[in-house]
């Protein structure tokens, strides 16, 4: 029979899939020797037990009445003893952190007897029945499911009978009638009296954690956080201590380092004569724990010579949580702490620097994610600020403008050259526009998976959102702080995506240095660099070396390219060329779409050849040496063409006014030929070069006769010609054949060998699934995942996310957008499948991946796990790529 219940000495650090990681790290603790309050461990196997068949495992109870006994006798006294009850804590406590999504019920063992014992054992009656009241409302709370809003109700009442306006102002007298108006509660909501047996609490209320394991937000947070369904929780069940006893009793959280900056040294908050909860409610003001030294230094010294201990033994930042009972410290928790992520840098390099960890350890504990938010604009920490209030860090950045309360307005205004930011109660589609049009996005009410932060996550705008402390009165338009500050359209504020801040008026906004150092202007051998330069500088130094994947970067532009190559990218993996075609050479397009004749086609290409040929002699200059790999036109065609509405006005109005323009009713029919309901699935891609003469084949030449004049210059060109949205071998076939003839006959013009690669984009669930077919004519594959994933899902790429996934992610269907994080299950097991047959059918075909996936941290992995040969991103997420792609080479 499996053991159910571990003693805290019988645990260690490592077992938190059985023990939990509150319980493991209670044992750990208990091992080493550390003043931790007496008790036992419920494994997580009992939990699952319990929720597969509805009763506790056999053998439980007996297990439990044991280890009771053992804490008994360490104690001194029993569980509910009259006259002296030993109470205790059943707190839950799961192997992946799920912060407040489960239950803890404290007091457990006080009764109309043992009430007295405490009262009298403590000499503090109003102390002893105040954790009477405390029991009741918990347990009925979370053990019996009552309304809490009913116990509440109760305490306003008390306190208004007794014209008092805090919980302190009630007294031992008061608590007692309190207690029976919460007695009352139970009874009247339960049909029974407040079970005042010590163990039947206890295992009612380990029930209740159990239970708690599939509370509605429970399940919701695991499905976003994607924590498995089936773990359970580990319940553990300890002595209580009180740090409500009297002002030499206290509770607090300590830092081993500054979780916001990694300094080592004394950080935390403590508050004299209060349980956690009081510290967590707000109640009164807690003390920096560095006052605790004047308040009562031998506890002080204590904690910090095991904040010490442990920081050394787990061999990084730790957070705790302990209680001082009348003079004596006590332990109530430890972990691995969350930090900040420069901290996340600072504290892996200083950790190296100590000698704690090795540099692959130190990469194992940095992120990608962390690396973007480092690299983000912010805000002036030394310039003058005047904050309005606070919401939630939805998306990065730090903007400035002007509060615009409608999307009309935001449009409008930027359309004038002003900044602005717009404001609303919450968003929905129809805002759309104007969050395009606004530097950033303020809400005062939704979570991080609200529409305006999902659609703003995905633009990569600022955005902070669920600020509930400001009203937002749109019909006004003004919003107004806490304080009564109130600020009208038209004031500029300026909002913290990172913090969650709001301010008044524009806060100066400067460079990360972190930026600054991949641009190259910040040497981080010089002083000019700071700890934070220099420990992502080792980093990064490191990652490069152990990585596997190249790092390209996708950039349309030789100023793009050159920004990409500062940042660390290895080539081009993607040039988009549709980029090339637009702003004045737009018309050059029309031409060639409206072309009747052949001439007038051949003189439309006529014209774009050379403009093409010398944006790719930029580009293959920026990018001299390295791959540049250049996509053939891919968007439909009547993206080039006037928009349909507008165009239909234009025509109307002329003929109302009896005028005639030939070729704007030309354009009108090309415009009407042209349009697709669903254009991504329309005439685009591969296809457009199958039935639009000459088009691929100019860009073809163009790019030849680029890397020619390149060659003559003597520079090195790389180019690599992709073929977009193939769906079969015999697309790819036609094309290519047509591309090598250029590249001949280019070749042959300027005397030199042009032997340049021609490969496609898997971009199609069919290309994925004949890649074998298409390797046999295609020198290398790049996924493009954008395509992939809208074609797997059947997704509308430029539609769901503003539409309904706001809906998903609340649900939980996905955790992540597809868009943004790969769909490892799905689309990843297409790509497995093109990788392996595409490696078959041509053993060393270059494979990559240029969708929007490649500068994600999670699929990074996915890619290098595999076997791809390089990712290609936007070039502003060039290092964040880098870093991961040495994260996963350097986690063997
Ligand atoms: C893709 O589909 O992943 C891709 C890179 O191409 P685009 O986003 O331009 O369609
Ligand atoms: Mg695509």
């Amino acid at each position: 029979m499996p053991k159910y219940v571990y003693e805290f000495s019988e645990g260690n650090k490592d077992l938190k899939e059985l023990l939990g990681g509150k319980g493991a790290n209670l044992a750990e603790m208990t091992n080493l020797g550390l003043p931790v309050p007496p008790g036992f461990t419920i494994t997580t196997e009992a939990c699952r037990h319990y929720l597969e068949h509805g009763e506790v495992p056999d053998g439980l109870a007996g297990e439990v009445a044991e280890r009771l006994a053992a804490l008994e006798a360490a104690m001194g006294k029993r569980l509910g003893q009259a006259d002296d009850p030993l109470l205790v804590s059943v707190r839950s406590g799961a192997a992946f952190s799920m912060p407040g999504m489960m239950e803890t019920v404290l007091n457990i063992g006080l009764n109309d007897a043992s009430v007295e014992g405490l009262a009298a054992q403590s000499g503090d009656a109003r102390f002893a029945w105040d954790s009477y009241r405390r029991l009741i409302q918990m347990f009925g709370r979370t053990v019996q499911g009552i309304d809490g809003e009913l116990f509440e109700d109760a305490i306003e009442a008390a306190k208004r009978d007794k014209g008092v306006t805090s919980d302190v102002g009630l007294d031992a007298d008061d608590l007692r009638k309190l207690v029976e108006v919460f007695k009352g509660i139970v009874a009247e909501r339960t049909g029974r009296a407040f079970p005042d047996d010590p163990r039947e609490q206890m295992d009612l209320a380990v029930r209740a954690v159990f239970s708690s394991w599939n509370a509605p937000r429970a399940v919701l947070y695991r499905r976003q956080e994607r924590i498995p369904a089936d773990l359970g929780t580990a319940v553990n069940v300890c002595a209580m201590v009180f740090g409500n006893l009297g002002m030499d009793s206290g509770t607090g959280v300590a830092f081993t380092r500054d979780p916001a900056s990694g300094r080592q040294g004394v950080y935390g908050d403590y508050l004299q004569n209060a349980q956690g909860e009081d510290v967590v409610a707000g109640i009164r003001n807690t003390v920096p724990l560095g006052d605790l030294e004047r308040i009562d230094k031998r506890s002080y010294d204590e904690l910090m010579s095991i904040m010490e201990r442990l920081e050394n033994h787990y061999r990084d930042l730790c957070d705790i949580e302990f209680t001082i009972e009348r003079g004596r410290l006590w332990m109530l928790q430890t972990r691995v702490g969350k930090r900040t992520a420069a901290a996340a840098f600072r504290i892996a390099d200083q950790l190296v620097d100590q000698g704690v960890i090795t540099l692959d350890e130190a990469v194992a504990r940095v992120t990608g994610d962390q690396l973007a938010q480092l690299m983000f604009p912010r805000f002036d920490e030394g310039a003058e600020r005047t904050r309005l209030g606070r919401g939630m860090n939805a998306s990065p950045g730090a903007a400035v403008g002007r509060a615009v309360f409608d999307s009309y307005t935001a449009i409008k205004w930027s359309r004038s050259g002003e900044d602005v930011i717009l404001c609303r109660r919450e968003t929905n589609p129809d805002d759309l526009e104007g969050m395009i049009a606004a530097q950033g996005i303020l809400t005062s009410r939704g979570g991080k998976t609200s529409h305006a932060a999902v659609v703003a996550r995905g633009m990569g705008k600022t955005c902070v959102c669920g600020a509930e402390e400001i009203d937002v009165d749109t019909k006004n338009r003004r919003l107004t702080a806490p304080d009564g500050t109130t600020v009208e359209e038209g004031d500029v504020i300026s909002i913290d995506g990172t913090t969650g801040e709001v301010f008044l008026g524009a806060v100066p906004v400067v460079a990360s240095p972190v930026v600054r150092y991949f641009e190259g202007e910040i040497d981080p051998a010089s002083d000019q660099a700071d700890d934070l330069v220099r420990a992502v500088h080792r980093i990064m130094h490191y990652v490069d070396a152990a990585r596997r994947l190249y790092v390209r970067a996708n950039a349309d532009n030789a100023e793009d390219a050159a920004r990409a190559r500062r940042m660390g990218a290895q080539g081009i993996g993607l040039c988009r060329t549709e980029h090339m075609f637009l702003g004045d050479r737009r018309q050059l397009v029309e031409r060639l779409i409206l072309a009747d004749t052949e001439e007038e086609q051949e003189e439309a290409l006529d014209t774009l050849l050379p403009l093409q040929q010398d944006d790719f002699v930029e580009l293959l200059a920026a990018m001299d040496g390295l791959p540049v790999t250049v996509r053939l036109l891919d968007p439909p065609l009547h993206e080039f063409l006037p928009d349909i509405t507008e165009l239909s006005v234009r025509v109307a109005v002329a003929e109302a006014r009896g005028e005639k323009h030939e070729n704007d009713l030309r354009l009108l029919q090309a415009v009407h030929r042209l349009h697709e309901q669903n254009p991504m699935l329309g005439l685009r891609g591969v296809r457009l070069g199958l039935v639009v003469p000459g088009l691929f084949t100019m860009q073809v030449r163009a790019i030849a006769r680029a890397a020619a004049e390149r060659l003559r210059a003597g520079g090195r060109p790389r180019p690599e010609v992709m073929i977009p949205l193939v769906g079969t071998v015999q697309e790819l076939e036609i094309i290519r054949d047509a591309s090598l003839r250029v590249l001949a006959e280019v070749g042959e013009e300027y005397g030199v060998e042009l032997d340049f690669p021609v490969g496609t984009m898997i971009e199609l669930p069919r290309a994925a699934l004949t890649a074998g077919q298409i390797a046999e004519h295609a020198e290398f594959f790049s996924f493009g995942t954008n395509d992939l994933t809208q074609t797997v899902w059947g997704f509308s790429r430029d539609d769901v996310e503003a539409s309904f996934f706001s809906a998903y992610l609340e649900k939980g269907v996905f955790g992540v957008s597809p868009f943004e994080s790969l769909d490892v299950d799905g689309v990843g097991r297409l790509i497995r499948i093109a990788v392996e047959e595409g490696r078959r059918a041509r053993p060393g075909i270059k494979l990559g991946i240029c969708g929007e996936h490649g500068g994600d941290p999670v699929s990074v992995h996915f890619f290098h796990a595999a076997g791809l040969d390089y990712v290609s991103c936007s070039p502003f997420r060039v290092p964040v790529a880098r870093l991961e792609a040495g994260r996963a080479a350097a986690r063997r």
